[in-house]
Order: C-alpha cells, then sequence, then structure tokens
C-alpha cells in the first residue's frame, strides 16, 4: 500500500487525469479516492453502475455484496453482466469484469445475503456504503447498522421510470427511520424485485450515488444529506426535496457512540 500513499505514480497520473483536472479532485483527492473502501451491497440495477463508475474512477477498495446469481432478465439493466455470464456468481463476475479497469484495484467479494447477524462486521471496514439493494428489509438492515456504526451511506430506490436518493450522514442528518419510521410492510407497496424498471433509470440513480460516495470521501461539496433527489423519468422533472432535518429515531438519538465518521479521514 506505499506505493499509494508516497504520490501519484506517472501512470496513475495519466490513468486519472480527468480526475485530477476537477479543481474539488485534484492529485490529493485522487489519492484519497485510491485509499478508499467502499462497500457496494447489491450488485445489480443499481449496482453495476455504482462499481463501474467508481473501479473506473479510482476508488482503491471496492467491496461487492450480492448472494445472487445472474439470470437472463437481469441483463436489461444489469450492466456488469452479458450473457454469458447467466447462472454465474454476480459478485465474482462483477469482480472479474471490474478488475479490467486497472490492476491496483482490490475488490473484497462477499457473497452473502445480509442479516441482522453479519451486516455489522460486512461493512465495519469501509468508509462508505452504497445500498444498492431492491427490498425494504435489506434498506432497514442497512440504514440500522450504519447509524449504528457512523457509516455515511447512499440510499436509493428505482421503479419503473421513477427514482429517488438520499444520503445519510449519521449523527449529522436524518436517516431512513426518522424518515419513514418503519419498513413498510410488502402488502403496502409493491416489491421492487417483482416490478417494472427502465435500465437507464438504474443507470441515472446509481451514477448519482456514485458521485455523492466519492463527495462525501473528498468531502467536497453538499450532500444528498436532509434532502431527496427524486426523477421522474415520465416528465423528466428532478426534484430536491427537503426532508424533515430532525433526528427522531431512537438509533440517532442514541449518545456514547466509539466510532467515527470517515475515520481518519474527517480532518482533511
Ligand atoms: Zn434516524
Amino acid at each position: 500500500m506505499a506505493e499509494k500513499t508516497a504520490g501519484l505514480q506517472e501512470l496513475h497520473r495519466e490513468l486519472y487525469l480527468r480526475n485530477t483536472l476537477v479543481p474539488e479532485v485534484g492529485e490529493a483527492g485522487q489519492l484519497r479516492l485510491l485509499n478508499s473502501r467502499v462497500l457496494v451491497i447489491g450488485a445489480g440495477g443499481l449496482g453495476s453502475p455504482v462499481l463501474l463508475y467508481l473501479a473506473a474512477g479510482g476508488v482503491g477498495e471496492l467491496g461487492i455484496a450480492d448472494h445472487d446469481e445472474v439470470s437472463l432478465s437481469n441483463l436489461q439493466r444489469q450492466i456488469l453482466y452479458g450473457r454469458d455470464d447467466v447462472g454465474n456468481s454476480k459478485c465474482f463476475t462483477a469482480r472479474e469484469r471490474l478488475s479490467r479497469f486497472h490492476p491496483h484495484l482490490q475488490f473484497n467479494v462477499h457473497p452473502l445475503k445480509i442479516t441482522a447477524e453479519n451486516i455489522r462486521a460486512l461493512i465495519e471496514p469501509y468508509h462508505f456504503v452504497i445500498d444498492a439493494t431492491d427490498n425494504f428489509e435489506a434498506k432497514f438492515l442497512i440504514n440500522d447498522a450504519c447509524v449504528r456504526l457512523e457509516k455515511p451511506f447512499s440510499h436509493a430506490g428505482v421503479m419503473n421510470l421513477h427514482g429517488q436518493t438520499m444520503t445519510v450522514v449519521p449523527r449529522r442528518s436524518p436517516c431512513l427511520r426518522c424518515i419513514f419510521g418503519e419498513a413498510p410492510s410488502e402488502s403496502v407497496v409493491p416489491r421492487a424485485d417483482q416490478s417494472g424498471i427502465l435500465g437507464s433509470v438504474a443507470g441515472v440513480i446509481g451514477a448519482v450515488q456514485a458521485t455523492e460516495a466519492v463527495k462525501c470521501l473528498l468531502q467536497v461539496g453538499e450532500l444528498l444529506t436532509g434532502r431527496l433527489f427524486t426523477w421522474d423519468a415520465l416528465t423528466m422533472v428532478f426534484r430536491v426535496v427537503p426532508l424533515p432535518g430532525d433526528l427522531t429515531c431512537a438509533y440517532c438519538r442514541q449518545e456514547n457512540s466509539t466510532h467515527h465518521i470517515l475515520e481518519g479521514q474527517q480532518d482533511g
């Protein structure tokens, strides 16, 4: 890892040139990305663009968590995969595909279904978490664990021609429970994994999530915290809806946490 901390290597300077030309990134920012760890939970319609952009952009260590296998009906939106991958593990296939960007990137494969028992150990090593799952049970599991461990994360959901996303920085911005309370029952909300979705809609929302991860890692700009980004592709209307700023849920109100946001990175 010493090579990553000494400064941008000549090869990296060219590889990430267009990143470093962004004033908010620069070489220092690119080095920070190369030393960052992001976990993407769900390597599907949202996870594909997130993983592709984060790997292409030089986030040094990416965790890929998904217990599923590629199916034929995935291919219309899950752009990490091709026809030959049907039946294979998404995790391992994604790693193979993403490894083509550059050999210095590290990929951690987590071929598991997240549970209340395994979620904390899974997210602990990472600086930022992407919720790219398609069901409320998983979304609330991720929310609760990230709040407990004070890991910033990006939440998103897509269905048909609509998408929404927001970023949560625990203890600083409202979480899913502050806003929505309990996970809605499946009888009142249609399951996203059984609904339609236009692939490009997931692509746009996933690209927003990847951008939020980079901004958070670099500590630049204004995150989608306390604000819900919504997009209606049918009318092409984007909205950023302000959310109640109060940290009202029991998870957010708890005190005496021993963890820190972006440990070791909060002062840079
Ligand atoms: Zn909360």
